[in-house]
């Protein structure tokens, strides 16, 4: 395998010369002290490029370069950095925490498939809370030194920009991904040309061509399919442009090059990962690439291939809401598999019975993975429960709670989420390793430790922090001429520092109900417009591009933003994605979620906010059902009504506002000390960071991971593999 670099090269000082190769790997965006290393060169130039080094180090003016290749303490930070990351390539074999307590995994390195990663703001191959537990997933195996090779696709239009318009309805504005703008680097074979694999669609003797780039996240490499090739009709080159556009047979085709295609392109690529792990169903056609490669390569009918795969494989369930499971008609389905049946060596109905799930109609991609991977999971205590509930009639004569389905809770990944201003004071008060000790609550006890009045000075500091990010953002609107003075106010202007802020972002899922808290709107007013101790509401979040359920909901909050009675207490932060989600979870006071239960399968927002010390207002499902230590104060927790739709938004939006009143308000604005700090709320801050972050790290996740479902897998291949050397 050989790397090319299609890209005009820069010239840089040779003392710093490696400032583009760092820039190459997202390991820098996980440690602050890499970035300062950009920023502190150009820090408005840095914030144009959204934190990307690689436009950065374009652009940069080459003079500061040189300054900074002459500045002595530029250059210590520089060797230091650069020493950190030359550690990483070290033998992960002894120091790594999968070196020493699992040494088996070292030889035998995992697949990880996923239709999305969200790694960074700058690169946008993800729309929400999945691709970014893929992207926290893959950061921290590397940080734990597991061996794993990830694969997803390239999406020339990243997911979508959003801005309202004048009326607050939604336009999605196509993202460009401009792969010589990114980190990403065009694989090429031996021969010096692009690696192109090959995946049939409807016609196998016209194979769609697939490029392979690379982007890599510390340890790990991630493998980005590309249909944008030459030689491709124009119709195939833009199926992977767009990250879940188009209509069914789209999704289709995606699916396949990233299952197919995905399989393809490690084996052109000559790694070999030892198993496989399908991060939800769109990744599920990787298991029969596989049964199919058995068949051809060891001679085997399709029922022992079926469980060599199985053996070797872990699938993963996100969603309890049935409408989240991809299914596709069977007359597809046999448009383009109809070539793959006899390779398969089975017939017509035995394939379609792999993605058949119940009575219903279609082939069900949750089904075919749950059918064809030993080891299941599904991502919380209580959507482990609602997925056995879900799925158990796949094993029947079993019952429902002995359905092969476990749990692991999701997790996030520390270093990512945690703000830099909030790692810098845990790095003052917790122990040296932290770390690389992330999931253990020992080390998040020395969180009472802090004085309080440092947390909360640092807190007020990263509140402000977020409200100016508003302000700019509003102002170079205001200022291009597309905003009127209502969207300025609605933009969150006249937001205060001081107030109690609760923050509240999402996708515009009708489940996650956005506008619960606008149920009883003069109880919500009182509450808002308390003179003396005043609450603001920050809202942010994306709806599908074809949601307009959704996007009637994004309507709903913008007009009541700009609704007078309101004093401007309301805000909608617009085009929520990586770079406000993580100002918001450092600035915002309290962390509100309220899903319809059971439908949130674990959300991960609330373990981000709560690691930055805003403690969650939540109703109990998914994580919160395990987070919420209930009276001992780390947040609030509401228990789920159970009644019609209407009365359960009733009673469940006014068990909201009695916590506010009661409880959040006052714990916020009295038993002031002398110098204004709320100690009973630092208090809750602290509970919130030492019980949620180690319980909610990534690193406890993937340790779960390991335990639970990785090593079955990788021992159940190699009894697979010793019996096909016999
Ligand atoms: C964490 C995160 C999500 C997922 O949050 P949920 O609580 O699962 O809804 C979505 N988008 C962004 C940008 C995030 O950072």
């Amino acid at each position: 395998m050989v790397h090319a670099v299609d890209r005009p090269q820069i010239e840089l000082p040779e003392r710093i010369y490696r400032l583009d190769e760092l820039g190459f790997n997202l390991w820098w965006s996980w440690h602050p002290e890499a970035g300062w290393l950009y920023r502190t060169l150009d820090p408005a130039l840095w914030d144009t490029v959204e934190w990307n080094p690689v436009l950065f180090l374009r652009y940069v003016d080459p003079n500061r370069l040189q300054r900074a290749a002459e500045d002595p303490q530029y250059c210590e930070t520089y060797d230091r950095v650069m020493g950190q990351y030359d550690a990483l390539t070290d033998d992960a074999t002894t120091t790594s925490w999968v070196g020493k307590n699992e040494p088996s995994l070292i030889s035998r390195p995992v697949a990880y498939f996923s239709a999305e990663f969200g790694l960074h703001p700058a690169l946008p191959i993800y729309s929400g809370g999945l691709g970014i537990l893929a992207g926290d997933h893959i950061k921290t195996a590397s940080d734990l030194g597991l061996p794993l090779f990830a694969v997803s696709l390239l999406y020339r239009q990243g997911y979508l920009l959003q801005q309202l318009d004048s009326v607050g309805w939604q336009q999605d504005v196509t993202a460009n991904l401009e792969p010589w703008a990114e980190p990403t680097t065009l694989l090429l074979g031996q021969d010096g040309k692009p690696i192109i694999v090959e995946v049939p669609f409807d016609d196998p003797a016209n194979p769609v061509k697939l490029a392979v780039w690379c982007v890599q996240v510390g340890r790990v490499p991630l493998f980005l399919l590309d249909a944008d090739v030459e030689g491709n009709p124009d119709w195939t080159r833009t199926i992977s442009s767009r990250l879940y556009g188009g209509d069914r047979e789209h999704r289709l085709r995606q699916e396949i090059i990233l299952g197919i295609g995905g399989v393809r392109a490690l084996r052109a690529i000559g790694l070999n990962p030892t198993y496989w792990h399908a991060n939800e169903g769109h990744a599920a056609f990787a298991l029969l690439e596989r049964v199919r490669e058995f068949v051809a390569s060891a001679g085997l009918g399709f029922d022992d291939a079926a469980e060599w795969v199985r053996q070797s494989s872990v699938f993963t369930s996100h969603t309890p809401v049935p409408a989240g499971h991809d299914v596709f008609p069977s007359d597809l389905m046999d448009r383009y598999f109809w070539h793959y049946w006899a390779q398969l060596g089975i017939s017509r109905d035995e394939f379609l019975a792999l993605g058949q799930h119940g009575s219903n109609e279609g082939f069900n991609m949750t089904a075919l993975a749950m059918r064809l991977s030993a080891q299941r999971n599904g991502v919380s205590q209580k959507h482990g429960e609602v997925t056995r509930h879900m799925w158990h009639d796949l094993w029947p004569g079993v019952s429902e709670s002995r359905a092969p389905i476990t749990s692991i809770t999701n997790g996030v990944h520390l270093p990512t989420w945690i703000s830099p201003d909030h790692q810098e004071l845990y790095d003052k008060y917790l122990p040296a390793n932290w770390h690389e000790r992330q999931e253990d609550p020992e080390v998040w006890s020395a969180i009472n430790a802090i004085p309080d009045r440092e947390l909360w000075q640092l807190h007020l500091h990263t509140k402000g922090q977020l409200l100016a990010y508003m302000r700019e953002y509003t102002r170079r609107r205001w200022s291009s001429g597309e905003f009127d003075p209502g969207r300025v106010v609605a933009s969150g202007t006249l937001l205060e520092r001081e107030a109690l802020t609760i923050g509240f972002a999402r996708r515009f899922a009708t489940y996650k109900r956005a506008t619960l808290i606008f149920n009883d709107i003069d109880r919500l007013a009182r509450i808002l417009n308390n003179p003396m101790k005043p609450v603001q509401i920050i809202f942010a979040g994306k709806a599908h591009p074809a949601d307009d359920g959704g996007k009637s909901l994004i309507q709903e909050i913008y007009w009541k933003a700009r609704d007078p009675r309101f004093n401007g207490r309301i805000a909608f932060a617009e085009n929520y994605d990586m770079a406000i989600a993580a100002k918001l979870y450092a600035g915002v006071d309290v962390w509100l979620n309220n899903p319809r239960a059971p439908l949130e399968a674990s959300g991960t927002s609330g373990m981000k906010a709560a690691a930055n010390g805003a403690p969650n207002l939540s109703i109990l499902d998914g994580w919160w059902i395990e987070g919420w230590d209930g009276k001992n104060g780390n947040g609030w927790g509401i228990h789920p009504f159970v009644g019609d739709e209407q009365t359960q938004n009733h009673e469940e939006a006014q068990a909201i506002y009695d916590l506010i009143e009661n409880d959040i308000v006052p714990r916020f604005y009295d038993n002031r000390d002398a110098d204004n700090v709320p100690t009973d709320w630092v208090r809750t801050m602290k509970a919130a960071i030492s019980t949620n972050a180690p319980a909610f790290s990534a690193q406890r996740m993937v340790i779960d991971y390991i335990r639970k479902l990785y090593l079955p897998a990788s021992e159940g291949a190699e009894r697979v593999a010793e019996k096909a050397v016999r």
